[in-house]
């Protein structure tokens, strides 16, 4: 049997590594267009801010690896088309210009997104950058100790941007961050969470500059050197957008099914409209377990576990992949916060009526001190008011106590309710949390609320 798999970041990563655990014998081509294997955008703050040396290392794995495993391993060749009915691809070599076609059994599509670009007058400036892959990383980190750059101004304030607000904040630079949503993270976390963090990163030299549309980018001798939006000018020496995706799938638009947003059509199976071609992660849609429905959510969680469903249907099982719900944490700063489903903020989104209950607890008992790690926590538990379905959660700290989230994540995907966790089996000791774990307190909240 060939299988084809295209993409070798997350998805097309997972989807080799099952095939070779399940089906060693398979004859595996394993395209990538760039010319490094697997970097993992994941690990870019921690490359930028230099807690990881060298850029290269930010990766799951190595050609030379990957090819001792057994998969053949193609860098630097795109796959510029899919003929489905023949069952081929067509290759084209970037370093050669040589061009040919293969064939395959089963084909595993895993291209990802691109950063988007605004549309707006200056986009074609200089020092206009984004923050994805290796050869933005090598740019960023170029930037960071580029002493020409003082003003940064970001883009986009999800999880992406407040990352690369850090990084230049840290490195003593004077940051703007802007979106066009009135507060920062505000996918992520209700405004119990967000005034803090708002309040935090002013405080370490980033100036939120939030519900503003950037409406131009003004240029010196072909550099950017200010951005305008609706309600000001900031000066900008460097700009980062990290304001939404573009799926990479312009070239698959005649074969496969795609929604509005270029997202590829996929069944429970990671099946695509066509024929044996699966298709897994940022390109793709994905079920949303909060709603049943599907949902735009591009993660490296989501797209490692459609690598691994797709290549088990690509070598003949029926396995079918969970709905999710966006599970995700970040540092920020001193803070640490994790979020998964379904928040105040998003419900109307979603059309779907929902009740919270928020609590602000201490993380171990009130009589531990502070310097042997105690702190505040706020957690906010989000259910459907008719039913008690819990929906989602967010939680906050000083201290870590974002895995309570995918307790949370979980007890959505089993769509348990908030009786089901009111009284939950969680453990007590003082060297972790309270006698009743964050996640009762709120539960027994709800269920009274209920009543
Ligand atoms: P991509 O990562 O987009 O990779 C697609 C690959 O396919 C690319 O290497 C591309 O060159 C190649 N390719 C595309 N088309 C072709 C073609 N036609 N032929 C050959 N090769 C092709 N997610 C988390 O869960 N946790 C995190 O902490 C996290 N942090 C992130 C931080 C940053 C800064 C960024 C940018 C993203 C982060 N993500 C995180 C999201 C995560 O990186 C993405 O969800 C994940 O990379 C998606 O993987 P993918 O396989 O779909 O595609």
């Amino acid at each position: 049997k060939k299988v084809i798999v295209v993409g070798s970041s997350h998805g097309g990563y997972e989807a080799v590594q099952q095939l070779l655990m399940d089906a060693p014998d398979t004859n595996i081509q394993w395209y990538e267009k760039g010319d490094f294997l697997s970097f993992l955008s994941c690990g870019m703050q921690l490359y930028l801010e230099g807690v990881v040396k060298d850029v290269n290392s930010v990766r799951y794995a190595t050609p030379e690896g990957e090819t001792a495993k057994g998969a053949h391993v193609f860098t630097q060749q795109e796959v510029t088309s899919v003929d489905a009915a023949a069952h081929t691809v067509h290759v084209k070599d970037l370093k050669s210009g040589e061009e040919r076609d293969e064939s395959y059994d089963k084909l595993i599509l895993s291209p990802g997104a691109v950063p988007a670009s605004l549309p707006v007058e200056g986009k074609d400036l200089q020092n206009i950058y984004a923050m994805r892959g290796r050869n933005w990383a090598i740019k960023l980190k170029a930037a960071t100790v580029n002493p020409d750059i003082k003003n940064i101004v970001v883009i986009g304030a999800g999880y992406i941007g407040v990352e690369a607000a850090e990084v230049f904040a840290k490195a003593g630079k004077k940051v703007t961050l802007i979106d066009i949503l009135p507060r920062m993270l505000q996918l992520y976390l209700d405004s119990e969470f967000t005034e803090t963090l708002e309040d935090v990163v002013s405080k370490h030299g980033i100036t939120p500059a939030m519900g503003q549309t950037v409406q131009s980018f003004e240029g010196k001798n072909g550099k950017v050197s200010q951005v305008k939006t609706d309600k000001g000018s900031y000066d900008a020496d460097l700009v980062i957008e990290t304001a939404g995706i573009t799926a990479n799938t312009a070239w698959l638009k005649e074969t496969l099914d795609v929604d509005d947003h270029g997202l590829i059509k996929i069944d429970e199976h990671q099946a695509t409209s066509a024929p044996d071609i699966f298709a897994v992660g940022d390109a793709t849609q994905i079920k949303f377990a909060p709603t049943g429905g599907e949902a735009r959510i591009a993660l490296a969680t989501n797209a490692r576990r459609q690598g691994r469903i797709a290549a088990r249907n690509a070598l003949g099982e029926n396995v079918a992949i969970t709905p999710v719900s966006g599970s995700s944490a970040l540092s920020v700063y001193e803070y640490k916060f994790a979020s998964t489903g379904m928040k105040e903020g998003t419900a109307a989104k979603y059309g779907v009526k929902v009740a919270s209950v928020f609590v602000e607890d201490t993380y171990r008992p009130p009589f531990v001190p502070d310097d042997a790690g105690n702190a505040p926590v706020r957690f906010k538990l989000t259910y459907d008011p008719a039913d008690g379905r819990v929906l989602g959660a967010q939680i906050m700290s000083t201290q870590d106590a974002t895995a309570n989230i995918n307790a949370i994540s979980l007890a959505v995907q089993l769509h348990a309710t908030v009786e089901d966790l009111a009284y939950a089996d969680f453990f007590f000791q003082p060297g972790f949390d309270r006698p009743w774990n964050i996640i009762n307190i709120a539960a027994q909240k709800a269920v009274a609320a209920m009543k």
